[in-house]
């Protein structure tokens, strides 16, 4: 089955490195996404789960304060952290974590190979290596990737998480190359 032209190879990887229009206002970094990470997954054949982006669903675009980036960065993610941390949301990035778990194990249980997990480095919501709490990036994950991993052990999956940053082009591709098995 499924003996076509398809890679059966897969990468979940945070919404906004595909579209960089869901990130809080000021702090995109590139047009639509993270070019550089996004190309290297499809010269190998990759193809992408993309997360649902929790701030955007949980708190809107505007992430519930036009002008929230009139705040500095780090003030701003720790707003926007502790609205997350609200057990509405977390009830609600449950939910978005199961839908994204039931296509991992739905492609696990015909023999494709799931590479791991693409984060945003520093973010609130979608750190792996580092967060933001109490106005600072500090180690940790954010909120969404806690409840997610909580999710995952859960259902017994393991999957290797990396965390990159749009601001760090050349880092963030030797990363994803590390997680992808090329050597760097
Ligand atoms: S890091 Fe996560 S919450 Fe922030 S814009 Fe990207 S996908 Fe959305």
């Amino acid at each position: 089955m499924f003996n076509d032209n398809r890679s059966k190879k897969l990468i979940v990887v945070a919404h906004c490195l595909v579209n960089q229009n869901s990130i809080s206002d000021g702090t995109a970094d590139f047009p639509s996404q993270f070019q550089e990470v996004i190309e290297l997954l499809m010269e190998n054949k990759l193809g992408i789960i993309q997360l649902p982006c929790p701030e955007l669903s949980c708190l809107g675009l505007d992430r519930g304060d036009k002008v929230g980036a009139m705040r500095d960065l780090l003030s701003e993610n720790t707003r926007i952290r502790n609205l997350l941390e609200e057990p509405q949301n977390i009830a609600r990035l449950r939910a978005k974590a199961d839908d994204v778990i039931e296509q991992i194990e739905e492609y696990q249980r015909y023999g494709f190979e799931v590479f791991g997990l693409i984060g945003i480095n520093r973010s609130p919501s979608c750190g792996i290596e580092t967060t933001t709490k109490s106005a600072q990036e500090e180690p940790g994950q954010g909120v969404f990737i806690t409840v997610l991993e909580e999710r995952l052990h859960h259902k017994g999956i393991t999957l290797k998480m990396i965390g990159v940053k749009t601001s760090q082009v050349a880092e963030s591709v030797a990363r994803v190359k590390k997680l992808i098995q090329i050597p760097v």
